[in-house]
């Protein structure tokens, strides 16, 4: 087994320090780029499921009770530690990842500190309302939830870790933490870290496991609020269990969202924001723009210049910086991903480049674009999750909007056009939570981020998430007598 330097000590992070169990199931942590074991983490047990909920139970109600500028210090400190150590963890999320370190030196460790040193800035200042009532008055105080279960997804595990436990330490919650069994590595050093900074024991637990460990979770009583960032299809299931229980959820899902180039748009920042909104990581990015709409007067321009900006990808070793193309995440994912290309042949798209499977170790394919993509094609409906850009034509813009918005999902959308006025009229129509005008996925800490419709409940980031991570309580205070009819 091949180890990487920064690797975690243990499977699991809990009350403080790191434990193992060896009598949960193993899993094996594969390097994408090589298909090669790199470390073997095991699923949690009953008894650390057990040890990580009382933990998270016991310390929070003592981390409520500081003052939000004390808990805001430790997750500043801890913010700073990960900027310091960036390169060691961004190393280590390019082996759970795949991910190209051009891409994790910048986005994965750095959002996570970002989370953190914004939700440390605003723990001081989670204040309430006061209310006058005439002579008599009422106030609102804002409190923690109590004990939180975040359960993340594979493509950025670093990030997902730290924007649901920013958010949820600032308001004076505990969190524990489940990450997708895929990429259990990195959330575990983000728990190291905290701790290092000064976050007591039971705060942010991490435990390993496939669905059952996080549906365990999600089940258990003293469990108040749960936060999942995965598929609808799981969505579905968690968001049902947490109910059962009347918890609050947030809910961060797939999409497959639009991206609209109007004919007046600049050509080469259309071609950019659709090569972001596609290939970045990959193409695992939920709230990629997967059906780029092109206005019938560009499109022949659109499709050669793609081509030929896709022709200057670097594919190859992630530990390299000149790299900017890596593999898939697993082959299971690479598998989904050869299907919907096959499909999409099939079904009567054109396959203008790409999608070509490397012939080497690891889990390689080449980003794959489609023209003459209709609305009704698999490849146009469902999430693929992967390198696949579907190019639709359109030529009117009512129709277009109605086309965008024909879907479950609605995470996000973009347009691309140099009329003013018709991108916010655009915009204005769109069913997405978070929509681009000239750009695409830009994701900072200070803008809410979410989707409507299938794509899910509540916001992360920002102020926004302060919502979903506490609740008001409001108090009546009367300065008079109490007038009781008998
Ligand atoms: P999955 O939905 O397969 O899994 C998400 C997480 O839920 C994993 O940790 C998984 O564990 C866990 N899980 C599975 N079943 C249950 C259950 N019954 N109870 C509790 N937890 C469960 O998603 P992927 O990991 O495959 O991630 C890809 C998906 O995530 C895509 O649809 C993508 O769009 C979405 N996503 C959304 C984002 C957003 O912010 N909106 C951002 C990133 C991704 P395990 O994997 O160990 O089985």
């Amino acid at each position: 087994m091949t180890q990487v330097a920064t690797q975690p000590t243990a499977s699991h992070f809990v009350n403080g320090r790191y434990v193992e169990d060896t009598a949960g199931a193993p899993i094996d942590v594969i390097y994408p780029a090589t298909g090669q074991v790199i470390a073997r983490v095991h699923e949690a047990t009953a008894a650390i499921i057990e040890e990580a909920i009382a933990s998270a139970d016991a310390a929070q109600k003592a981390w409520a009770a500081l003052p939000g500028v004390q808990r805001g210090r430790i997750l500043r400190r801890a913010a700073d530690m990960i900027r310091a150590r960036n390169r060691d963890l961004s190393i280590l999320e390019t082996h759970d990842t795949g991910k190209p370190l051009s891409e994790t030196l910048y986005v994965d460790a750095t959002s996570g500190a970002d989370a953190l040193e914004y939700f440390g800035g605003l723990a001081a200042s989670l204040t309430g309302e006061h209310i006058p009532l005439g002579e008599n008055w009422a106030y609102t105080v804002r409190e923690p939830l109590g004990v939180c279960v975040g359960i993340g997804a594979w493509n950025y595990p670093t990030q997902i870790a730290c924007w649901k436990g920013a958010p949820a330490l600032a308001c004076g919650n505990a969190m524990i933490f489940k990450p997708s069994e895929t990429t259990p590595l990195c959330a575990l050093k983000i728990a190291e870290i905290l701790h290092e900074a000064g976050l007591p024991a039971g705060l942010y637990n991490v435990i390993q496991g496939r669905g059952a460990v996080g549906a365990a979770l999600v089940g258990d009583a003293r469990v108040d609020k749960v936060s999942l960032t995965g598929s609808v299809p799981t969505g579905k299931k968690v968001y049902a269990a947490a109910a059962a229980g009347m918890k609050h959820v947030t809910m961060e899902l797939g999409g497959k969202s639009p991206l609209i180039i109007f004919d007046d748009a600049d050509l080469e920042d259309a071609v950019g924001g659709a090569i972001l909104g596609n290939f970045y990581s990959s193409g695992q990015v939920c709230s990629n723009g997967t059906r780029v709409f092109v206005q019938k007067g560009i499109r022949e321009a659109f499709l050669a210049r793609l081509s030929e900006r896709l022709a200057d990808a670097v594919i190859g070793d992630p530990l390299d910086e000149a790299t900017n193309f890596g593999p898939m995440v697993s082959e299971g994912q690479l598998g989904i991903v050869q299907r919907y290309i096959a499909k999409g042949v099939e079904e009567g798209a054109r396959l203008v480049c790409g999608g070509k499977r490397l012939d080497k170790d690891g889990f390689w394919i080449t980003p794959a674009v489609f023209a003459d993509v209709t609305d009704d094609m698999t490849i146009a409906r469902e999430e693929i999750f992967g390198p696949v850009m579907c190019v639709l034509d359109f030529e009117d813009e009512d129709d277009v909007i109605a086309r965008a918005n024909d879907t479950e999902f609605g995470l996000s959308a973009g347009v691309f056009t140099r009329d003013l006025t018709r991108a916010h009229r655009v915009v204005a129509r769109m069913e997405a939570g978070t929509c681009y005008i000239n750009t695409y996925n830009d994701a900072p800490v200070e803008v809410p981020f979410g989707g409507v419709k299938m794509s899910g409940v509540g916001r992360e980031n920002a102020k926004a998430a302060i919502a979903h991570y506490s609740q008001v309580k409001s108090v009546f205070v009367r300065m008079g007598r109490v007038e009781a009819p008998f």
